[in-house]
């Protein structure tokens, strides 16, 4: 260890500054969003069965709900725009843009060069939880998605149903394309319904049992043509370990809703940056 320096209290006494201020960032008119909700109806209905993934599209000016079925089960969500796998849920910029975890008027925003937001949150039933004792909170952008490359090089074994493999088959299906070609398309994840947070001591990634109960949901307005996969954890509620099939496993509900589109929405554009980059 390091000897600290003298002025080593003084240095960690510094306040923090706020990296990316999000006051400027576009209105998304959250009660024009669910004004518009309220009179959509139900376009299509996918269970997720446990350890497995479903994709499912949400045209633009859509919604997608995800709802907690037959007991409490967290899910990993990937989201894709509906004709360019290229463009994708971008995870950290959402969380340096919202913060480590999301609720109700946040957005999922896409990749470089897009950058502009995928879907916007409309309503979350565990939008009470806020942040626990432990610094954990539901919903999160923090961690990546289980997958058999950390289970293999943690347990030394391979377990093919970890969410990271879900997704992909579930991506294959949809597509009719084999694995290998969509393997890199796989992305880091919202956590639905999942309670992580950051140690204190350690600062390590932790999870607790969810919060979510059957009947809680989490509603998203779809604001550019979307391609969905959502997996239903092996970690069941997460309250005690994943990436196995030791967990108790719970299946999940998406619902895709259309109707009239919001009077003050578009389709937003993709970033306006000039891409020259100084050049
Ligand atoms: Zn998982």
């Amino acid at each position: 260890m390091t000897k600290p320096p003298i002025d080593a209290q003084a240095r960690r006494a510094i306040a923090p500054v706020i990296c990316y201020p999000n006051t400027t960032l576009p209105d998304p008119h959250l009660p024009d969003l669910l004004n518009a909700f309220k009179g959509f109806t139900k376009t299509a209905e996918i269970t997720v069965p446990p350890r497995d993934a479903r994709s499912f599209r949400v045209p633009a000016g859509g919604a997608f709900r995800i709802t907690s079925v037959e007991a409490p089960q967290v899910g990993d969500l990937n989201l894709w725009h509906g004709n360019d796998l290229g463009e994708r849920f971008f995870s950290g910029k959402t969380r340096a843009l919202h913060g480590t975890h999301v609720t109700t008027g946040d957005r999922l925003w896409s990749t470089l060069p897009a950058l502009r937001p995928m879907a916007t949150i409309i309503e979350d039933t565990l939008n009470w939880y806020g942040l626990d004792d432990f610094g954990g909170g539901v919903h999160d952008v923090i961690g990546t998605r289980c997958d058999p490359y950390t289970g293999h090089l943690l347990a030394g074994d391979d377990y093919h149903y970890c969410c990271h493999s879900n997704l992909l088959r579930a991506l294959a299906a949809e597509l009719d394309q084999p694995l290998d070609q969509l393997e890199h398309h796989i992305h880091d994840v919202l956590n639905v319904f999942m309670c992580t947070g950051f140690t204190r001591d350690t600062g390590q990634y932790f999870m607790k049992a969810s919060p979510v109960r059957p009947g809680d949901y989490i509603t998203f307005f779809a604001e550019i043509d979307l391609l969905g996969a959502l997996s239903a954890c092996p970690g069941g509620d997460c309250s005690a370990s994943h990436s196995s099939d030791i967990a108790t496993c719970a299946p999940l509900l998406v619902e895709v809703f259309e109707g009239e589109k919001p009077s003050h929405w578009s389709p937003p554009d993709p970033s306006p940056y000039s891409r020259t980059h100084g050049v």
